[in-house]
């Protein structure tokens, strides 16, 4: 695989996670230029874009690569007009051990359907059934034979990892392809339906929002649990899933845990969810994980050592996403390198991805990088003082609280002298509605994040 398909694989999860016209503007025209070391170093157009994406979408570039790849710790970002400078490609003249055909096969053009945000990726044949998830699987299977009709809603929830979210793209991409594009389909996450309800709320434009969800025939919610106690989503929600309910529209939704525990989810809609079928996925068991290996391999036309596949599949306990991290990795040393990888190197791979803590930047950190950056005492930042000179720079410790550790704000406006939830929240949309327009504003909080990631 090289760098571009797996930059372009890389694309298509962002894509799911930023909006349509943000995606077009600011990473169209990126490129992965280079990745070793667990350091990804991406080129951007120009200055600006640059900036713009190091600041807004650098955690879900990193997360979208380290979800692809364990091994990815960082991401940097440079300029690099169309045309400039030469990339950095693997070589594979020598011995093959990816069949030539392999590099294209492995991923093969993957672009997500803007209308049904399905991911061709996430097909009913590439998904392994085992003893974990036979009965997701039969209850997927009876959908797509009678959309609407047998188990309305379908309910799936399991940990992370486990094949949810794989499991209903399929739903949705096969139904697609039986039914000949004659059922509009959608795959959405509920945070996305969360925003969007949101921006309806705002732009007065609430009936659109309805209208495009009342004309689906399959809706399928990834991630419900995060709707609860969020009022108004779930609410609108609860009248989306009636009226589409009550015209035989198939519903079919994923959770962390099964609706009954689903915290501070209304009553009415545990019942509702609960009023169809609810099936669980469960950890894979080892034939499992082995059986998903092979797959993998096989799809992407690679031979990997059996030996070495049994050791992934022992050492990973339960989330086949950081399985999968395992196998592109291992893979990604293999064509590197041009020789079969050892033993001990896979258990090495292994190792880094299975122990690799997340470095924890504590607060005490971050107020002291605000109140070095901005020239001020840290006892002052986290005083109650309304010296204008430490308004701002307090400010933009509450952003940068909330951004990079994701505090809660009470919290952050008890840390930061003692003040209201409010005006931690206040401080944090002021601040990113500032950086829009203040390009100084802008390096100087980048380069307080490059201070305390280190
Ligand atoms: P979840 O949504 O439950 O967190 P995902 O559906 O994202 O999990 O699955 C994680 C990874 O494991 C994905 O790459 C997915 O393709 C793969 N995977 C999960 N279950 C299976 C399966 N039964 N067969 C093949 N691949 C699977
Ligand atoms: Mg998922």
């Amino acid at each position: 695989m090289d760098l571009n398909e797996f930059w372009q694989t890389a694309l298509t999860d962002i894509e799911l996670q930023i909006s349509r016209p943000n995606f077009i503007t600011w990473l169209k025209n990126s490129q992965l230029v280079d990745k070793k070391d667990g350091m990804a170093l991406v080129s951007l157009p120009n200055n600006f874009a640059k900036n713009w994406v190091q600041n807004k979408y650098h955690k879900i570039i990193l997360g979208t690569l380290r979800n692809l790849d364990d091994a990815t710790k960082n991401v940097e970002y440079i300029v690099q007009t169309s045309g400039g400078v030469e990339v950095l490609k693997t070589k594979s003249n020598k011995k093959a051990v990816m069949s030539d055909t392999s590099g294209q096969q492995a991923f093969p053009e993957m672009k997500i359907d803007p209308e049904t945000n399905l991911n061709p990726r996430y097909t009913i044949n590439s998904f392994v059934v085992g003893k974990s998830n036979e009965l997701a699987y039969a209850a997927a299977t009876s959908i797509i034979k009678s959309v609407g009709n047998k188990y309305n809603p379908l309910f799936i929830y399991g940990g992370v990892g486990v094949g949810k979210t794989h499991l209903m793209q399929s739903i949705g991409n096969e139904i697609k392809s039986v039914y000949q594009n004659r059922l509009r389909i959608k795959y959405i996450s509920s945070e996305k339906f969360t925003n969007e309800v949101i921006w309806g709320i705002k732009n007065k434009r609430m009936e659109t929002v309805k209208d495009k969800y009342r004309l689906i025939d399959v809706l399928i919610v990834d991630d419900i649990q995060f709707i609860g106690g969020k009022e108004r989503t779930e609410e609108e929600f609860f009248h989306t899933f009636n009226a589409l309910y009550e015209d035989n529209k198939q519903i079919i939704l994923s959770s962390d845990k099964p609706p009954r525990f689903i915290p501070t989810l209304h009553e009415r809609l545990k019942s509702r969810f609960e009023g169809g079928m609810v099936v669980d996925i469960g950890y894979p068991d080892y034939e499992l994980k082995v059986a998903v290996l092979r797959n993998k391999l096989s799809d992407k036309g690679v031979i990997l050592k059996d030996d070495i596949i049994n050791t992934i599949a022992t050492r990973v306990s339960k989330n086949l996403r950081i399985m999968d991290g395992i196998l592109n990795r291992v893979l990604f040393y293999q064509h590197a390198k041009n020789q079969e990888i050892t033993h001990k190197i896979a258990e090495q791979i292994i190792d880094e991805v299975i122990q690799e803590p997340s470095r924890n930047i504590s607060p005490n950190e971050v107020v002291k990088a605000v109140a070095e950056a901005f020239d001020v005492s840290s006892t002052d930042l986290v005083s109650r003082s309304r010296k204008k000179e430490l308004v701002l720079a307090r400010q933009v410790a509450m952003y940068l609280l909330r951004d990079l550790l994701a505090m809660s704000y009470p919290f952050i406006g008890e840390r930061l002298g003692k003040r209201d939830h409010t005006t931690a929240m206040y401080a944090h949309q002021k601040i990113s509605n500032d950086i829009n327009r203040n390009t100084s504003l802008m390096q100087k909080i980048i380069s307080i994040k490059d201070t305390v990631s280190k």
